[in-house]
């Protein structure tokens, strides 16, 4: 799989999951548009990549504010000339019990994590749809799927995703432009390293192979579904996950 030629944008781009995805891309011959909350984490690491490979650039931006979203995107396609993959990656948790749990977690996990990506992809579709051309990646989850106690917020939010996913598939295919999403398993990350053993030893007993996913395992997938490789298909979910959901 090459994506020399190729521009990228990578929600989290700099961080866990997403900064594997981001050094998959750019290994593969990509200029990948790195973006995060923390603005000097997002342009270190594309100044580092740029230095031994195509072009990349760090932008300061947070998913969960819309207008910053349209601003992010017009600077990406301005310095870039285009954009032909777009990566929904950035997420949070705010853990509760659903009787305990309060407005503000709710509202906080499904803005960022649900109408960020709703926000991202609608700007970032404009382009394609006029292109007639491009990929959009969804990093939903397992929990998206089976949910879990503990996380309602989350699990709606990720749902939610695949829902979006499948309605815009169905909506861009006839201009050429495929949406999938992702549904990883326990992946180890700084969202991961949050639980403690108990937790984690419980959710690995769900785990068919017995072990948490790399975030290299998440970057593969989402390589695979943005390329050539994969140009028929559109509006799945594909489980990394260990073989938790099936
Ligand atoms: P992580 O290590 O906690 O990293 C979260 C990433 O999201 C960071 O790069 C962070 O950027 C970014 N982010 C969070 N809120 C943001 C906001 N408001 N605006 C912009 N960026 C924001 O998490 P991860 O494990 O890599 O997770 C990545 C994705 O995979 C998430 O969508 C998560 O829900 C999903 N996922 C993870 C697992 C797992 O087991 N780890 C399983 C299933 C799904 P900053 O550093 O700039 O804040």
């Amino acid at each position: 799989m090459r994506f020399e030629g190729k521009v990228v944008l990578v929600t989290g781009g700099a961080r866990g999951i997403g900064r594997a995805v981001t050094e998959k891309f750019h290994a593969a011959g990509a200029s990948v548009a790195i973006v995060g909350r923390n603005e000097e984490a997002a342009k270190t690491l594309a100044t580092e990549l740029s230095a031994r490979g195509a072009k990349c650039i760090g932008y300061g931006c947070d998913v969960s504010n819309g207008a910053a979203i349209d601003a992010m995107v017009d600077s990406v396609v301005k310095d870039f000339g285009k954009l032909d993959v777009l990566v929904n990656n950035a997420g949070v948790t705010q853990d509760g019990l659903v009787v305990r749990m309060s407005d503000d977690a709710w509202n906080n996990v499904i803005q960022t994590n649900l109408t960020g990506a709703f926000q991202l992809l609608r700007a970032v579709a404009r382009i394609m749809l006029r292109a007639r051309t491009g990929c959009i990646v969804n990093v939903s989850s397992v929990v998206g799927l089976i949910g879990n106690a503990g996380q309602a917020n989350y699990c709606a939010a990720k749902a939610g995703l695949i829902g979006l996913t499948k309605s815009a598939a169905r909506e861009f295919a006839p201009r050429g432009v495929r949406v999938n999403a992702i549904a990883p398993g326990m992946i180890e990350t700084d969202m991961t390293a949050k639980l403690n053993d108990e937790q984690k030893k419980s959710l690995l007993t769900g785990v068919p192979l017995a072990r948490a996913g790399a975030v290299g395992d998440i970057a593969n997938a989402v390589a695979f579904l943005a390329s050539d490789d994969a140009s028929y298909i559109t509006g799945q979910v594909l489980s990394v996950d260990g073989g938790m959901a099936m």
